[in-house]
């Protein structure tokens, strides 16, 4: 089928463009009425074959029709029908819908027939884990379930405080009840689960490993990557991590972390050391029962849903086989002029955490389940 999420735009009376992203966008020139019609037909309901014969019956070659779904083939315009309806029928009837829209961005973002659905199903079969349920965890949370990760899980303790609240994760309503019940219940109001199912374990049933572990503690330490204990005992089992958090008017989301293949946290920490050597009795101070501990944190509803957002996104690059821009850096995000920018983090040389450098692999939609 052509692809479904592209507009079709008339640049004169014979020239149609497909895509308004002009990046992007494919042109088809000498594009007749009778043209136009055999374009019309190639919905997904016909295969190959039927097609030829109904471009023959509408007065084309045959040849013509052949080397013109080549041609389209070529241009990463066209898209596996069954394929795309397979990876949706695996999912309940209320989330099929739901995922729609990413399935079609997914097409246009890996523009292979048929590779969208395998990344799509490669989603529903990961599993990640959200540590910290405040207004970045939470958001992430939701967001990844909406995008059709299989198992989100999130682990926090205690009760839903009113700054833990965003429009992204724990409505106002949830304020009093266990952090941990929850956000399960968040997650599955994202994924389109009925509300009648909301105490059960996960929507896509998965035994795949974590592939993925995000880092947005309650305090924000994620945005400086201050989780020493957390980030050795992940990189001793080769568990990838993403730090995300917002302190005081920054958001951050970064490093993801390969162990072995890219920089870690305490790199990142090195680096931060390099250009104030104070770095390390200031960020101990930060912790959460440290004297330097914020009294009343900001945390500025845009930044943070902007911060659990890019966080999500980056997760599903990874999940999907695409390294992230937060793989060897970090994005901040200030909420004093909303720039979004992104810093490089190369290995640091006393950091050890590549002296046994391992090449760095994507996890191809079908490995994402191996990720952990
Ligand atoms: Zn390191």
């Amino acid at each position: 089928m052509l692809k479904p999420a592209l507009s079709r735009l008339w640049r004169d009376r014979e020239t149609l463009q497909f895509g308004a992203v002009r990046r992007h966008a494919r042109v088809v020139e000498s594009v007749d009425r009778t043209v136009a019609a055999f374009l019309e037909l190639i919905d997904g309901s016909r295969d190959g074959a039927t097609l030829l014969a109904a471009g023959e019956r509408l007065g084309l070659d045959r040849d013509y029709c052949n080397a013109m779904l080549d041609s389209l083939a070529h241009s990463e315009l066209l898209d596996d029908a069954d394929a795309l309806q397979q990876a949706l029928a695996r999912h309940p009837r209320p989330r099929q819908e739901l995922l729609g829209p990413d399935l079609s961005s997914l097409s246009l973002v890996h523009p292979e027939p048929g590779e969208a659905a395998e990344v799509l199903q490669g989603r529903a079969l990961a599993r990640v884990e959200v540590r910290g349920a405040g207004r970045v965890g939470a958001g992430v949370a939701a967001v990844l379930a909406a995008g059709g990760v299989g198992a989100v899980t999130v682990a926090d303790r205690g009760r839903v405080s009113a700054r833990d609240c965003s429009p992204a994760g724990f409505p106002p309503t949830e304020v009093g009840r266990l952090r941990a019940t929850a956000a399960r219940e968040v997650v599955h109001r994202a994924s389109g689960a009925a509300a009648a199912d909301r105490h059960r374990r996960p929507v896509t049933e998965t035994s795949a490993p974590t592939a993925l572990v995000v880092l947005a503690p309650r305090s924000g330490a994620g945005a400086f990557t201050g989780l020493a204990t957390e980030a050795q005992e992940l990189m001793r089992a080769g568990r990838p991590h993403l730090y995300a958090g917002v302190v005081e008017h920054l958001g951050v989301v970064g490093p993801l972390v390969v162990p072995g293949a890219s920089a870690c946290g305490s790199c990142a920490t090195l680096t931060r050391t390099d250009e104030d050597e104070a770095w390390p009795r200031l960020l101990a101070q930060l912790a959460d029962d440290g004297p330097g501990r914020v009294r009343s944190p900001a945390c500025d509803s845009g930044l943070a849903t902007a911060v659990a957002g890019l966080a999500a996104l980056h997760v599903e690059l990874y999940l999907d086989g695409v390294l992230p821009p937060s793989v060897d850096g970090w994005c901040e995000i200030s909420a004093a002029d909303g720039m979004v920018r992104r810093l490089r983090l190369p290995g640091h040389p006393d950091c050890g955490c590549r002296w046994q450098t391992l090449p760095l692999a994507r996890p191809g939609p079908t490995d994402t389940v191996r990720g952990g």
